[in-house]
């Protein structure tokens, strides 16, 4: 390609639909639990419903799965319609039985939720609807435990203008989804990108379905950007392709008509109360700016430590509860650096493990008291993974040694130990004090009080 052409003024637009389990306990339209977990056992959470068999008609639409919808479509700002409808959204393929997708958008159709905005993008809308079945096509087999899950799909104006953009933006939608405890996060989101150059609102643009990742989101928009530059933007639907790091055509893009949507007769119209939406309104939680705001005003804790809690909303509740018995200041590097790095190495998150947050008092309590020393009280925590435990018991085993003519007996044997670390030390060697302060640390069980064992140890190789 010329020089121009690389000068010329690119208008890349780039657009999401963003799709998310919600986190019910039952499915849509039948009794059936919602398995969450992809690990499952296929076909163990599954009922004539859910698998669509001839005759089989659809519950009411479950309450959990509308009030959850509601409230994620409120934290992002969107209006609410009071009422709405399920449509049928035809289309044959084997993970679809009963040949459509019960949702609440397309042709006839009111969207529930509308004209929203987080951080600087709008939301054209949002809206519910079901899951279809897994299908296999290597094996031909389907699993039926996702049909029929509520899923919320996103969708926002193309107002992006690069990868990092989007990346940023998804980054902090899923932190304050992650807040209100509606998606399931175990499952992630999925995320079809709608990118195109030089275009008009709703002109053609290359869809590009399925992303998983944020990393996939990346480099699927940088990719398609070099491409729609070279070959121009087709409206088509494209597949990524992480091996390859390209992008392939799936298919020309299907129009709204081609799945003949019907109001879905099976199922009611859904009206609201405008009390109903009021209440979800106000009890929001709050989120993460809010929270950040709160740790920095309330607790005193400096910004770059409130980011590291509020960036996780366990790790920040935990805190939380912990500063009610333990002052803030002191309790803040037990969490943002001791926890979270016992918890990186064991490879888990605070909600995957055991860890009772009055032991956490405890612990630290102790320290505070001085009945701990540092040392013991992190080797303690090291154990508190997979499940913690009360040290009331262990404390007198482990209780701080801070009488100084105890010490001295343990810095006279080390010093006797290591005589080649005392010449060092004498002859200058400063760093050779550490290494005999960690020998007296090492014959107490790290329970010497480790101001009191420097001074002793200094005063005695005077
Ligand atoms: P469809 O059903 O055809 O996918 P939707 O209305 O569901 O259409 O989704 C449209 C998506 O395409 C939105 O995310 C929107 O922001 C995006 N979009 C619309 N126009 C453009 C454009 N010119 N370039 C890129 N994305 C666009
Ligand atoms: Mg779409
Ligand atoms: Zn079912």
């Amino acid at each position: 390609m010329g020089k121009n052409s690389k000068n010329k003024m690119q208008d890349i637009k780039i657009g999401l639909e963003i799709h998310g389990y919600l986190n019910t306990e039952k499915k849509l339209f039948c009794n059936c639990d919602s398995i969450h977990s992809p690990t499952t056992i296929p076909n163990t959470s599954i009922c004539p419903i859910c698998t669509g068999q001839p005759g089989s008609k659809p519950m009411k639409p479950n309450k959990e799965a509308i009030e959850k919808f509601l409230q994620t479509s409120l934290m992002l700002n969107c209006k609410i319609n009071p009422k709405f409808r399920f449509q049928r959204k035809h289309y044959n393929w084997p993970d679809l039985p009963k040949g459509y997708q019960d949702t609440i958008s397309g042709a006839h159709s009111t969207n529930p939720a509308v004209e929203g905005k987080f951080e600087n993008i709008k939301i054209i809308e949002a809206h519910l609807e079901e899951d279809p079945a897994a299908w296999n096509p290597e094996t031909g087999c389907i699993d039926y435990n996702r049909s029929g899950l509520p899923l919320i799909e996103i969708v926002t104006y193309p107002e992006f203008k690069t990868s990092e953009e989007v990346a940023t933006w998804l980054k902090n939608l899923i932190l304050t989804l992650s807040y209100i405890k509606t998606i399931d996060k175990k499952l992630g989101l999925k995320v079809d990108v709608n990118i195109s150059i030089n275009q008009e609102f709703g002109g053609n643009r290359v869809e590009v379905k399925n992303l998983h990742s944020i990393e996939e989101i990346k480099k699927a928009i940088e990719f398609e950007i070099i491409r729609q530059e070279k070959q121009g933007t087709q409206k088509e639907t494209r597949r990524y392709d992480s091996s390859k790091n390209q992008t392939t055509v799936m298919r020309a893009k299907e129009n709204l008509e081609d799945y003949e949507f019907i109001p879905d007769p099976d199922l009611p119209t859904i009206t609201l109360d405008k009390k109903q939406t009021e209440k979800i309104k106000s009890s929001l939680p709050e989120s993460p700016q809010q929270k950040l705001k709160k740790l920095i005003k309330k607790h005193k804790i400096n910004t770059y430590s409130a980011n590291v809690l509020s960036k996780n909303l366990e790790i920040v509740e935990f805190f939380e509860h912990v500063a009610e018995s333990i002052p803030p200041a002191f309790a803040l590097d037990w969490i943002t650096i001791e926890l979270l790095r016992v918890l990186k190495y064991n490879k888990k998150e605070l909600d995957q493990v055991e860890i009772n947050v009055k032991h956490f008092i405890e612990l630290l309590q102790a320290v505070k008291d001085k009945k701990l020393t540092e040392l013991k009280a992190k080797q303690i925590l090291n154990q508190f993974i997979p499940k913690s435990f009360s040290i009331k018991d262990t404390l007198k085993d482990v209780k701080t040694i801070d009488n100084k003519s105890q010490i001295e007996t343990l810095a006279k044997q080390v010093i006797k130990e290591n005589p080649k670390a005392v010449e060092d030390f004498k002859a200058g060697e400063q760093k050779s004090i550490n290494f005999l302060i960690g020998q007296v640390m090492r014959l107490s069980e790290r329970r010497a009080d480790f101001k009191v064992a420097k001074n002793i140890l200094e005063k005695l190789l005077k």
